[in-house]
């Protein structure tokens, strides 16, 4: 039989947990789809689950594990009754009033939760060259994050990939603590946007490694060297460098929402200025899958507290209009 809930919450990283906390202290008795660990996209707790050191959360001044982080905010939201599945939406009708959500395949004939409202919150995911190795050494030296790590690589001789405004900025920022930066692109010209292109080829650090693509990330429990290919040539070589940033785009997880919620020219979610509204009443976004910008945990837990806030006040609204019954 399909539960009624005021709220369901899709997605466990920073931002549903904070908005499960927020929701379950107003008592709105909130269920989190906390995705399934099976899967890379939608695991639970999120991009974290994939780093290691986490130094710029406030309120640890020692740093904590992301993983850690991540069971403390789950703990936490339970502690005021969310209920949180291991489960993974499969289906979303958000054309009809209460919301209708499937988790049991996106055939079964009745939805497995009702909804007044629903938050969503299913994050974003780094675009990765898709090598073994690369996935097996990311957080022990392979990072898609240089404002998280960058501070790990103090004068290191580490490598940035990519061509677009993502690898420039990370590259330049990089700069503040590395040796060396060297940008590998697999083409001789950037996508990056001229000024940013401008800065990253004016600064001593960096160096440019063209039409090139790394081919594998060598070390036995760290980044050691990177086998560099050259895609004119075929030929391969050796980078020694202790670090790799991978920064070749994020893709936004939105693909249960196509055609229901607006997305903007870069794939994220749409929300309203200044708050988390989406194009549909009751449902509200946060996170990084309406944030193309800053992509930050402590972002993505700031915009979660305002889609509980955004939810609260509208189901009370809501249930305070004598047609909504
Ligand atoms: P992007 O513009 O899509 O660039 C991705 C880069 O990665 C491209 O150079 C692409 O090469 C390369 N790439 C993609 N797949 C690859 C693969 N499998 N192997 C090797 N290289 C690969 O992504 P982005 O840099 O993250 O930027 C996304 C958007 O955010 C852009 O609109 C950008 O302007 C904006 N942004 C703005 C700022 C800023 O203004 N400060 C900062 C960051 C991002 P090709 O060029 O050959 O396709």
């Amino acid at each position: 039989m399909t539960a009624k809930r005021n709220v369901v919450i899709i997605g466990s990283g920073p931002a549903g947990l904070t908005a499960a906390v927020y929701t379950a202290r107003a008592n709105l008795e909130p269920v989190v789809l906390e995705g399934e660990p099976s899967s890379t996209s939608d695991q639970p707790g999120g991009q974290l689950m994939l780093t290691t050191e986490v130094e710029n959360f406030p309120g640890f001044p020692e740093g904590i594990m992301g993983p850690d982080l991540m069971t403390r905010m789950r703990s936490q939201a339970e502690r005021f009754g969310a209920d949180i599945r291991t489960q993974k939406a499969s289906r979303v009708d958000l054309t009809v009033h209460p919301f209708e959500i499937w988790v049991d395949g996106p055939d079964a004939p009745e939805p497995t939760f009702r909804a007044d409202s629903v938050i969503v919150a299913t994050g974003a995911q780094s675009l990765m060259l898709g090598l073994p190795n690369e996935a097996r050494l990311l957080g022990f030296g392979v990072s898609t994050c240089a404002t998280c790590d960058g501070f790990f690589f103090r004068d290191r001789d580490i490598a940035v990939i990519g061509g677009g405004d993502s690898a420039m900025e990370e590259a330049i920022f990089l700069t503040k603590f590395a040796r060396t930066v060297r940008i590998i692109h697999r083409r001789d010209s950037l996508r990056a946007s001229h000024i940013m292109a401008e800065r990253a080829q004016a600064n001593e650090k960096i160096r440019f490694i063209w039409n090139s693509t790394v081919s594998d990330v060598i070390g036995k429990t760290s980044v050691e060297r990177l086998e560099v290919q050259n895609l004119q040539s075929g030929k391969t070589s050796t980078l020694e460098v202790t670090g790799l940033f991978v920064a070749i785009g994020h893709r936004p997880n939105t693909d249960l929402f196509k055609g229901q919620l607006d997305l903007g020219p870069d794939g994220y979610l749409r929300t309203q200025p200044g708050s988390s509204r989406t194009n549909i009443d009751g449902v509200f976004a946060c996170g990084d899958v309406q944030d193309s910008i800053y992509r930050q945990a402590i972002t993505a837990a700031g915009s979660g507290c305002m889609a509980a806030i955004d939810t609260e006040r509208w189901l009370e609204a809501f249930h305070h209009t004598p047609t909504s019954h």
